[in-house]
């Protein structure tokens, strides 16, 4: 009996130490989970807090001149007031005929709108300037194009997207700086061999006009694409993500 007494004692003393020593491991191992969660949750809300503010700081961009980075996306009409601003798709004066933009604006990234302030110093000092007809251009624009007129030699793909998207090509051309127009050989979006580079069956003059463009915005770090005079990439875009940032109208 007292065998007896001695044996379930110490059984259920033992079985109450260990049911003691797994709920206080299970404890502790729950409480070290829940701090991990906590800090991921905070890195989380930190993460979304940059997110919020940089968003904000876009769509308000009140002192987008001290706070940007270069990647940042810059009204250039705040950094400038010597660009002519004639942006085609915030009107029905292109080839679409359709108004595509609500409003005429032209955003690029920081970098690409210092270059091209530069090149505009550069020809203000011999006597003309840049006027803009298309900056950035949201992808959401870049679908809406493209379902209105669905070919890549005229669009590109929102698939796979436009270097304009990423807010590091313009559509520009020269105009003198009291403002009187320049002959550049073809209209802005003319889509045939006149607008390529390499066509040279005009005159003297917009042989001339062209290539002060094309030295100009190469001696400042863009690039020529093949088929328009008028579309400049910056030398370097790979750094950039297609984007939907869209600005704001009133
Ligand atoms: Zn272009």
């Amino acid at each position: 009996m007292k065998k007896l007494l001695l044996l379930i004692f110490s059984t259920v003393f033992f079985s109450c130490t260990n049911a003691e020593v797994v709920p206080e491991s299970r404890t502790m191992a729950l409480l070290e989970r829940s701090k991990a969660l906590k800090l991921r949750g905070e890195k989380v809300e930190q993460r979304l807090y940059k997110k919020k503010d940089s968003i904000e700081r876009l769509s308000g961009y009140s002192n987008i001149k001290s706070n940007t980075q270069d990647v940042d996306f810059v009204n250039i009409q705040e950094l400038s007031d010597d660009f002519v601003l004639d942006m085609k798709y915030a009107t029905k004066d292109n080839f679409l005929k359709e108004k595509v933009y609500s409003c005429a604006k032209c955003f690029v990234r920081e970098e690409v709108a210092k270059s091209l302030i530069e090149a505009n110093k550069a020809l203000l000092k011999q006597g003309y300037r840049i006027k803009l007809f298309d900056c950035y251009r949201p992808h959401s624009v870049q679908k809406k194009m493209w379902k209105i007129f669905p070919n890549p030699g005229y669009v590109a793909d929102p698939k796979g997207g436009s270097i304009h998207n990423k807010g590091a090509a313009v559509d520009i051309t020269l105009v003198r700086s009291g403002g009187g127009s320049v002959d550049m050989g073809t209209d802005f979006d003319y889509f045939g061999k006149k607008a390529h580079h390499s066509y040279t069956a005009l005159s003297k003059e917009v042989l001339e006009n062209r290539k002060l463009l094309r030295s100009t915005m190469e001696k400042y770090g863009f690039k020529t694409i093949r088929t328009e005079w008028w579309h400049y990439n910056f030398k370097s875009t790979t750094k950039y993500k297609i984007s939907d940032f869209r600005w704001k109208c009133e």
